[in-house]
């Protein structure tokens, strides 16, 4: 059976990484067709707009995308591509997968497996209710909770836990001084987790969670916040294991599911073959997971992992000579 997903090659290192990734996925032979479309950059120059009609047209057919990062300018007009995504397709959760990693620079190389759970289209983030009074002293901000987003963000952090055979949810909350907003969220939290006896569930603090989160990471499995404290937290845990070039994330909704690296495009070392492509490819493991090919998921990541360990052609920001061709190499050998 054959799947058709829609690409999305990006700007900035997107191109070379995305190249790199589509040639582990061909190499592995798990039946998936690409159509490409323009989004960012490359689409204002070919189409005159960030986000054309015909991308959300492949994007709203295929259900699928596989995304390389973007560049939004700068400036009037333009709001953020990621976002509009989001908006467009309702894409509820954004799940980020936080794991230690053999031979990276980071605190934890291992001990961490984690995957937060972040609602993604409520809280701080509605971007309505925002002004500043006339004389500049004043800034207000409106935050959004309802009893269904929470709903459905605490019951897929759940269904995830089952279905990937994880044991603990972890609610992470302010509610004890965001007493509408977090109060209603952690109520919703503990009305669903009742459905789940078979898995543990923790409630903690967001300020607590941070601090646990750098002393002990080990008691972590999956963490279910609102949409402002799952920013900061999965970013967090990105910084635990070994960084940006390592964090994959998957934005999840009921019609359409995107999977992308969580760094930018990096125009620093853009065209220069450095990127290293490991993010992206740990997003496209998340995309095998969700299309059920659990099997095949582990095999890439297994591949990324012996790759590691290894520390043969592994790219610069790792500590390595290689390029992001040869790293992409070395990991369909270990395939
Ligand atoms: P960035 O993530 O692009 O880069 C930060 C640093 O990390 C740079 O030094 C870069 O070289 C390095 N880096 C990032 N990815 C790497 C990789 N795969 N391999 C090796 N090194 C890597 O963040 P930034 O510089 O703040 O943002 C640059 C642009 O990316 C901005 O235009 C921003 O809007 C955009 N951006 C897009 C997305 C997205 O589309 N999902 C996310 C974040 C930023």
């Amino acid at each position: 059976m054959t799947q058709t997903i829609t690409v999305i090659r990006g700007d900035g290192i997107g191109p070379e990484i995305m190249d790199a990734t589509l040639r582990v996925l061909d190499a592995m032979n798990v039946g998936l067709q690409y159509e490409f479309a323009d989004a960012g950059l490359v689409a204002l120059e070919k189409h005159g707009e960030l986000l054309p009609a015909s991308t959300l047209e492949s994007i709203r057919t295929n259900r699928i995308a596989l995304k390389s990062p973007l560049t939004t300018p700068v400036g009037e007009g333009f709001s953020s591509i990621n976002v509009e995504l989001r908006k467009r397709f309702d894409l509820y959760a954004n799940v980020r997968p936080a794991k230690s990693f053999p031979n990276t620079k980071s605190r934890f190389p291992s001990g961490v497996d984690l995957v937060t759970v972040r609602e993604n289209t409520e809280g701080a983030y509605i971007g309505e209710g925002q002004s500043l009074s006339e004389d500049g002293e004043t800034a207000v901000l409106q935050q959004k909770v309802t009893r269904r987003g929470s709903e459905r963000i605490v019951r897929y952090a759940f269904e995830l836990a089952r279905r990937t055979g994880r044991k603990k949810v972890t609610v992470v909350h302010k509610a004890n001084i965001l007493k509408s907003t977090s109060g209603l969220f952690l109520r919703t939290a503990r009305t669903v987790a009742q459905e789940y006896p078979d898995i543990e569930c923790n409630e903690m603090i967001v300020d607590n969670c941070c601090m646990q989160l750098v002393m002990k990471p080990e008691q972590f499995d999956i963490i279910v916040t609102t949409n402002l404290f799952g920013d900061i937290i999965s970013d967090l845990c990105a910084g635990l294991v070994g960084g940006l070039g390592l964090a994959p994330g998957a934005n999840i909704g009921t019609d359409a599911a995107i999977f992308e690296a969580v760094h930018g495009t990096a125009p620093d070392i853009a065209g220069q073959g450095k990127a290293n492509p490991c993010a992206l490819l740990l997003g496209a493991a998340q995309m095998l997971d969700h299309l059920a090919m659990p099997e095949q998921a582990e095999r890439l990541r297994k591949a990324i992992i012996t790759t590691l360990e290894e520390k043969d052609s592994l790219t610069p920001d790792l500590g390595g000579s290689g390029n992001t061709t040869s790293f992409a190499d070395a990991i369909i050998r270990r395939l």
